[in-house]
């Protein structure tokens, strides 16, 4: 992960829920430091604090981490480890690849299926769900505006208008919670379904007459002719909001390009996009991951460590995932289950990938 990363896979609080299985705990030695949980709290859990990150990977049967193991950890790795992370192998080719040559299971918990039984494990969820907070939370103090309506004896102040693109965990998220800054709320999802969603949380839910649901309840990328039809349609929306939420996405797929730098140069000045797809491209053509820059007096945000500045309950609900996800992946006398035995595990399987070839539009 970046530099910026500050969660932790496991938190204290739920050690005692692996140790009580039989499982031994090592830790690398500061791993929670960033999250506010130090070696000491590990230590008192009968956590094994060990000083060197390649120790610990010598010496454990899985390991459990944030994002994915670096080309070092995989190379240190004995044969047969279990990584458990967030891969995403369709964008790490050579990660994946070097997986398999070295004879290493890697799951990865983006994979999972959004099934009813996978919801305990579901890292995407938790963590998008932090995002869309974060976002909104980024936005408000961002814009030089305040969100709720207010009526005083100095007139009355319109409330703030928020445009939310992709009405998925992360949007709704950035929906309610700018909804409950007191907002006036506006969405746009290609998933007509979304609509229901969002207009329960009180916002407007924009139709453009595009509805792009792909497999497992996902969208679909956007044809050509759709994405230029959606850009032109939600141009009015974007042009008139105080602040622009983006988080749409398309599994495996770069981010879609939504709003572009002509679109930024036409927005009032003093607006805010908060881009949470920044990392995967972003939604806005002049995204930058991790950085803020301001184009004719609009500040366009690449929010990349979204999770990571509310670590604390990041790391906690990434953690409940961690141990659900390891409750299946080993057995009650501390056995390690073959991928192929359980449709999880095996769903999460990182496997090797062809060359990469993914486009953008
Ligand atoms: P995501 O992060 O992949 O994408 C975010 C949103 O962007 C999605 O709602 C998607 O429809 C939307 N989007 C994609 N392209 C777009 C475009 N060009 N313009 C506008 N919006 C666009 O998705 P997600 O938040 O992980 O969730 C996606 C789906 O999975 C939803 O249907 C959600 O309800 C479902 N889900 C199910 C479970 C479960 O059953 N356990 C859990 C979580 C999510």
């Amino acid at each position: 992960m970046g530099p910026w990363e500050r969660r932790v896979a496991i938190v204290p609080e739920d050690v005692s829920k692996l140790t009580s299985r039989h499982i031994r705990l090592l830790i690398q030695s500061g791993a929670g430091e960033g999250s506010f949980f130090p070696d000491s709290q590990y230590a008192s859990t009968g956590v094994e604090i060990i000083k060197e990150r390649n120790e610990v990977i010598l010496l454990s049967d899985v390991l459990v981490m944030l994002g994915r193991p670096t080309e070092e950890d995989v190379n240190t790795a004995r044969q047969g480890t279990v990584f458990v992370g967030m891969i995403m192998p369709s964008l790490n080719h050579d990660l994946a690849n070097l997986i398999a040559v070295k004879k290493l299971v890697a799951h990865s918990l983006e994979l999972l299926p959004r099934t009813s039984r996978a919801q305990s494990m579901d890292v995407l969820s938790s963590q998008s769900s932090v995002a869309g907070y974060r976002a909104a939370v980024v936005g408000a103090f961002h814009s030089p505006r305040i969100m709720p309506m207010l009526s005083t004896a100095a007139g009355t102040i319109r409330p703030a208008k928020v445009l939310v693109i992709g009405a998925g965990v992360a949007g709704l998220m950035a929906i309610s919670t700018a909804r409950r800054m007191g907002a006036s709320v506006t969405a746009y999802d290609v998933r007509k379904a979304a609509g229901e969603d969002v207009r329960s949380l009180g916002a407007n839910f924009l139709e453009l007459g595009i509805d792009a649901v792909g497999t497992g309840g996902y969208a679909r990328e956007l044809s050509a002719d759709e994405k230029e039809k959606e850009r032109m349609l939600l141009e009015e929306a974007i042009v008139n909001s105080d602040l622009i939420i983006t988080t749409a996405g398309v599994p495996g797929k770069k981010a879609p390009l939504i709003i572009t730098r002509r679109m930024v140069g036409i927005m009032k000045g003093g607006s805010v996009i908060v881009d949470i797809t920044a990392e995967s491209g972003g939604n806005c053509e002049l995204t930058r991951a991790g950085d803020t820059l301001e184009y004719h007096g609009v500040k366009v945000i690449g929010l990349s460590n979204a999770q990571s500045e509310a670590q604390v309950n990041a790391s906690q609900m990434y953690s409940r995932n961690m141990l659900s996800f390891l409750s299946v992946l080993i057995s009650a006398d501390g056995i390690i289950v073959d991928p192929n035995k359980d449709e999880l595990l095996k769903s999460t399987l990182v496997r090797p990938q062809s060359p990469i070839s993914s486009g953008r539009g």
